[in-house]
């Protein structure tokens, strides 16, 4: 008989080895301790891959497999029972992309017969696809999309993009209006296996961080589906203009939510950009969402399997200091960032632009070391794996691989959040001052940013402007902003 290994990221019916199943063949799907404790995952993540897990075990018996699913401390130790009792001739299992785990899968390859097959459709492209349409350096977003919009036939007319033109990024950039409110998302009620799941993550991994309950995200193909049609139908319109714009207390907006769903198999790529060019929504809200998925997703995935191993490691600024430890708590009196990692500790989510615009942006400008902020964002998100942080933290929001994902590194000064967000109204510092007391911090340390990677960024035609305007500036006049950007470094914690 044949073992298939169903791992914790991988639990999609469609899977392609699932189908070259026999009737005396079994599903091994390990819920490890040792695996949960390589990194202090936020504990929303460990009961979402726990309690999504043994609903897919019991979807997969009541479809006629048998699994043997284990609880135990270690795969090895999972590995062991599983061969006292089958012994099996071969074990099955899905590609994965993450270099952490590929490894440990290389190391049980060498002791057992191994077959893996392509992950597909976990993704759009198998992992050979996905480098072979990258493509050779300088990388471009842009080509790749378009390639993947032609190739698998996405919101085309006659071969040609869908209202004229393969982007509407530049209608997406709306600042929030007073008084804007969104429809919300679903949140579902934890059930008896998810109550028990948390009772297990509240009991083993009490000193994991984040908040344990309340827990509302989906963990069954079923509600992930129901998720999906009422972003649909009802947050869909609204996900375009405001893509980039914060709101106070609105940590979802019209956002999806849908990442932590799709990331571990619950919804596969396909069927969610089916579902949105469907819609009945403006062309550029359902592009723009297109984008992220068919586009943004499938990318940050090439480039992670061109880069690795060794990007884990970037630094090129060479930013060496610590990671404040509100990024734990969100105790902080800068406004847009305890807004942004509040729902972090609540929930294990915030959206793109907080993400990128707010705790990326401080990571770069307050010069914290790369790969501290990456090992964040990788414990404290629902939606986080090797290959998709390490490409959007280092590359996108750092740019600590010196441009090889990204044209321009994204910094902004406090005049920049506060013109996409409300968060400065309620701040005890003012977005439009960089020296006075009362100086918002991101601007004189976006001007010391400048002012170091002066000669880097003179050439670069997305950021020379800003180089030109600091050394059009008074000596005294720069030498008071870099005076305030030392005094901020160093009063911070
Ligand atoms: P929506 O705004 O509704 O977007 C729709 C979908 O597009 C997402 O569900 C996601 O599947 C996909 N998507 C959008 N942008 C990206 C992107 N840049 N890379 C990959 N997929 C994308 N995404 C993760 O899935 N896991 C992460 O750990 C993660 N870490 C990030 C860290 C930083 C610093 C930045 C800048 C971005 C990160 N992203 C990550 C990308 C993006 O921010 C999240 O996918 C998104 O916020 C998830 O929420 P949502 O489902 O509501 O997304
Ligand atoms: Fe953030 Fe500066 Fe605005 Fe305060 S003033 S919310 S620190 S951007």
């Amino acid at each position: 008989m044949r073992s298939f290994w169903i791992l914790g990221n991988q639990l999609s019916h469609e899977l392609e080895m699932l189908k070259q199943m026999k009737e005396d063949d079994v599903i091994v799907m390990i819920e490890a301790t040792s695996r949960a404790t390589w990194r202090p995952y936020h504990k929303q993540k460990l009961v979402l891959i726990f309690s999504a897990m043994r609903h897919f075990a019991e979807e997969l018996r009541d479809k006629g497999y048998t699994v043997d699913y284990q609880e135990a401390d270690s795969f090895q130790d999972a590995w062991d029972e599983h061969f006292k009792q089958y012994q099996p001739d071969e074990i099955h299992v899905t590609a994965v992309t993450d270099e952490p785990m590929a490894k440990k899968l290389k190391q049980f390859g060498k002791k057992h017969k191994l077959v893996e097959h392509a992950d597909v459709p976990l993704f759009y492209l198998s992992k050979e696809e996905a480098t072979e349409t990258l493509g050779d350096e300088p990388w471009r977003m842009d080509r790749f999309y378009r390639h993947m919009r032609k190739r698998f036939d996405v919101l085309l007319e006659d071969g040609k993009p869908r209202g004229g033109k393969w982007s509407f990024d530049a209608e997406n950039r709306k600042p929030p209006k007073k008084g804007l409110s969104f429809p919300s998302a679903i949140h579902f009620r934890p059930d008896a296996i998810t109550k028990d799941v948390i009772e297990k993550v509240e009991s083993t991994f009490s000193d994991h961080p984040g908040e344990v309950t309340p827990f509302h995200w989906p963990v069954t193909h079923t509600e992930a589906r129901r998720a999906l049609k009422r972003f649909v139908e009802e947050r869909l319109e609204t996900f375009g203009p405001y893509q980039d714009a914060m709101v106070t207390d609105e940590p979802e907006m019209s956002h999806s939510l849908l990442s932590a769903a799709i990331n571990i198999g619950l919804l596969t790529p396909h069927e969610v950009v089916e579902a949105a060019c469907q819609a009945d929504a403006p062309l550029s809200s359902i592009e723009g969402f297109v984008r992220q998925i068919l586009g943004w997703r499938e990318y940050m995935r090439a480039v992670y399997l061109a880069v690795m191993p060794g990007y884990e490691e970037v630094n090129t600024f060479k930013h060496e200091r610590d990671l404040p430890s509100f990024f734990w708590d969100a105790k902080t009196d800068l406004n847009c960032l305890h807004q942004s990692l509040k729902p972090v500790v609540a929930h294990a989510h915030n959206h793109h632009i907080q993400r990128l615009m707010v705790l990326g942006n401080y990571a770069t400008l307050f010069e914290i070391n790369p790969k501290q902020t990456s090992d964040w964002f990788n414990e404290m998100y629902i939606d986080a794996y090797d290959w998709v942080v390490l490409p959007n933290v280092l590359g996108m929001a750092l740019h600590a691989d010196g441009g090889k994902l990204a044209t321009k590194p994204y910094v902004a000064s406090g005049k920049y959040i506060d013109r996409m967000s409300d968060y400065c109204r309620d701040c005890p510092y003012n977005p439009k001052h960089t020296t006075e007391e009362d100086a918002c911090p991101f601007n004189a340390l976006y001007w010391r940013f400048i002012d170091r990677h002066e000669e880097r960024f003179s050439k670069n035609q997305r950021m020379k402007m800003m180089v030109r305007n600091w050394q059009g500036r008074d000596d005294d006049v720069k030498a008071d902003i870099l005076a305030k950007a030392e005094q901020t470094l160093t009063d911070s914690p």
